[in-house]
């Protein structure tokens, strides 16, 4: 699949080090969050959720991001997809939980809006560092309840998102979606497993890609070999289960990284 040619038609500063790209068209059949292949033109091709069906959002953490944080209204990259498995949506009068840390929130502010569509009633749980790096917190309020995290307190429990789910009662919620740092992924799947509640759970993994179409075999887990990019991104709690989630990652020689 060639990639096609998206142009930015508008550029919101999210946080200090977060901004959504809008371009100017929309992937009318995208499923929340399924990823895009965005060819950043003279560095490389990474792997970005759909924060909605003409956007991603983005954190400046390397080389092709930072080269994309560059890039003005007018500019334009590379995108190939959508690809992969997104978030299965709950049905008419069940309850849905969202669990989104940092950049996690960005496949997460399309789900939702689809789940609340979906005629579900949804409660967002949202981390960040501080209160400035709290991200779509607006756009989460107007889907349902929102409850906060912020590592240094500036807003809501002072705290990680686990101190916030340690308050609720988790067996009300029919579906549980969960994206965020690593660390943060493995501590909530700790606490989904033991207040067993782990097979209404879904989690996206973030892993290092190189072709995006289940080809090359870089981003396969341990122990189940399934691919991040084609079984995955969003993977159930149950498929996760004795994972190197949490554990280590791998580089794009495929050596093991410590998480
Ligand atoms: C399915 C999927 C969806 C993603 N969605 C988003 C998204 O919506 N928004 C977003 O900002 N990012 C997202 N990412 C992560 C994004 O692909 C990486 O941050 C990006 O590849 C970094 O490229 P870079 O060249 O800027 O950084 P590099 O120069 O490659 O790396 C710079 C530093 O960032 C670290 N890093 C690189 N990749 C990751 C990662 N995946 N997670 C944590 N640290 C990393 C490296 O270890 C290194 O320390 C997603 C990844 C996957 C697999």
């Amino acid at each position: 699949m060639l990639p096609l040619n998206a142009t930015i038609v508008r550029i919101d500063e999210e946080s200090p080090s977060v901004r959504t790209f809008f371009f100017d068209f929309q992937f009318e059949t995208m499923k929340p969050g399924q990823f895009v292949m965005v060819w950043v033109r003279g560095v490389d091709e990474v792997p970005m959720g759909l924060s909605s069906k003409n956007s991603i959002t983005v954190q400046k953490v390397g080389e092709a991001t930072s080269k994309l944080f560059e890039l003005k209204e007018g500019n334009s990259f590379g995108l190939r997809g959508p690809f992969g498995k997104g978030f299965s949506l709950p049905s008419e009068g069940e309850k849905t939980l969202v669990i989104a840390g940092g950049v996690g929130a960005a496949p997460l502010a399309p789900y939702a809006e689809a789940a609340r569509s979906a005629g579900s009633e949804v409660h967002t749980v949202l981390g960040a560092r501080s209160a400035d790096d709290l991200l779509f917190e607006k756009f989460f309020a107007e889907t349902g309840e929102i409850s906060i995290s912020t590592d240094d307190g500036s807003k809501g429990t002072k705290g990680f998102v686990t101190d916030v789910l340690n308050s609720l009662d988790l067996s009300v919620y029919d579906k549980i979606a969960v994206c965020g740092p690593e660390i943060m992924m493995a501590s909530v799947f700790r606490l989904l497993e033991d207040r067993k509640v782990l097979e209404r759970s879904e989690f996206s993994l973030h892993r290092y890609f190189k072709c995006g179409i289940g080809v090359c075999g870089a981003c396969c887990i341990d122990k189940s070999g399934l691919r991040v990019c084609r079984d995955g991104p969003v993977f159930s709690g149950v498929q996760l289960l004795n994972s190197e989630l949490g554990k280590y990652t791998r580089d794009a020689s495929g050596r093991r990284v410590k998480i």
